[in-house]
């Protein structure tokens, strides 16, 4: 039996101890995330034949374990005993910037020594959908690795599978590169998957909570396009860094009040404060254009307090897509807005290979920043998921060292 090592070290390339350091979410935890994650000793799981087995070097806190941590809106550890699992536990993590350390039988392409990152795109290679060359996104077996699945990167080792496996950019360091894939992958998808609606140079973007994960590279790659993006944000501070990575103005949403599910349309009263506010906000975006034009593209997550604004303010034949539902998943359509109009509400996950390798390769060539906020220790996975899911320091995106000494190391 190889003994487990310390964090922050590493065996020697390509040996695998038969145990590790791994921050567990258990059902009996489910709750605070500041205490449902609990470091406790795993088994290392060995690699299938199309997965990958990778040290961790760094692991990227996504607000998708903030869920899976309260066990809400699904139990992921149930879920997946359902479905044949036996693990009575959740290792999270969705991002990861590591080194290959076992490769399994089929697996071609990913050696043992290469420096790598995941994206979270998951799917059963022989589902028949992906079979028939279909977006695997869209199959009956996609999933989001390291939420739905087990075994992601909040441990010293990690299991991917090889399709997952993306270069990791050169220049990055190990907490800077394991920052960004998951919500810059599923930026990439919303603002360009959807074809009819895709991000073009004269695009107009609101982005919802713009200094945050998904927000900060949704930002960046507007601009990358030669689009504007407008961001929203609840305070000046949260402004100013949207302002920075490209914005072309902000919005505090704290002059609002005219959010959640809206007054019913025969509420006279009601109806006319809700639209005075939404009108108050679309005011808001003109003056930052300089122009009386509508955002062909509204970036949605927030949800409920906020879809029905998105639909009244997209413009004639726009798209509103939306990737989760932050705050509630009640969002009410007023169709009046959407059906004359045409506009379209977009749902969106997730990433397929294709654009996860064209958004890392933005990454690699330097034109997008990983927009790494907070650097955490091991230890603390806990408490980053508590801070992310109350709202505190949303700037970028957070990471935790794992086999990384220190948040400058892995830069070539
Ligand atoms: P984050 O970094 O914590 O950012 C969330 C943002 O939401 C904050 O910047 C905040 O901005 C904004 N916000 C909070 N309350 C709001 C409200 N009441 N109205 C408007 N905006 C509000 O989180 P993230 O990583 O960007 O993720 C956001 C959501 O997307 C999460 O629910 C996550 O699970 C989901 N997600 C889904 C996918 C997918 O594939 N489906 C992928 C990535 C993330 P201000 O307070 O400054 O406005």
């Amino acid at each position: 039996m190889t003994a487990t090592v310390a964090i922050g070290e590493l065996p020697p390339l390509g040996e695998l101890p038969d145990r590790m350091w791994a921050q567990v979410v258990r059902q009996d935890r489910f709750g605070d995330p500041a205490t449902a994650f609990r470091p406790e000793e795993i088994e290392v799981p060995r690699p299938g034949p199309n997965e990958v087995l990778i040290a961790v070097m760094a692991a990227g806190i996504n607000y998708n374990n903030v869920w899976a941590a309260r066990g809400v809106p699904i139990d992921v550890i149930a879920t997946r005993q359902r479905a044949g699992d036996p693990h009575p536990f959740h290792i999270g993590g969705s991002d990861a910037s590591g080194i290959v350390y076992a490769v399994g039988d089929a697996v071609t392409g990913v050696r043992v020594g290469d420096e790598v990152v995941t994206h979270p795109g998951y799917w059963n290679p022989a589902d028949p959908w992906v079979v028939a060359g279909h977006d695997p996104m869209l199959a009956p077996s996609a999933e989001i690795w390291g939420y739905n699945t087990n075994f992601g990167s909040f441990a010293q080792f990690c299991i991917a599978q090889q399709h997952q496996i993306l270069p990791k950019a050169a220049h990055l360091s190990w907490a800077e590169a394991a920052a960004p894939t998951l919500v810059g992958t599923t930026a990439y998808r919303m603002l360009y998957g959807w074809p009819g609606n895709t991000l073009q140079p004269d695009s107009v973007v609101l982005v919802w909570g713009g200094s945050g994960g998904l927000g900060s590279q949704a930002i960046q790659l507007v601009k990358a396009a030669g689009a504007r993006a407008v961001a929203v944000v609840s305070d000046g501070e949260r402004g100013a860094y949207c302002k920075r990575l490209g914005a072309v103005g902000y919005i505090d949403r704290r002059q609002f009040t005219h959010w959640g599910i809206p007054a019913h349309w025969t509420d006279e009263v009601g109806q006319r404060d809700w639209l005075a506010g939404c009108r108050g906000f679309g005011k808001q975006v003109w003056d930052i254009l300089g122009e009386r034009v509508n955002p062909t593209i509204v970036f949605e997550h927030p949800g409920e307090a906020t879809i029905p604004t998105s639909i009244f303010l997209c413009e004639t034949g726009g798209m509103v897509v939306i990737c989760a539902g932050t705050t509630g998943y009640s969002a009410m359509v007023d169709l009046r807005f959407h059906w004359v109009r045409q506009k379209r509400l977009q749902g969106s996950h997730g990433t397929n290979d294709e654009q996860a390798r064209a958004y890392n390769q933005l990454v690699c060539d330097g034109v997008l920043d990983p927009c790494l906020g907070q650097t955490y220790q091991f230890a603390e996975i806990g408490t980053a998921h508590a801070e992310m899911g109350a709202g505190q320091d949303v700037f970028g995106n957070r990471v935790a060292l794992v086999g990384a000494k220190d948040p400058d190391a892995g830069r070539r």
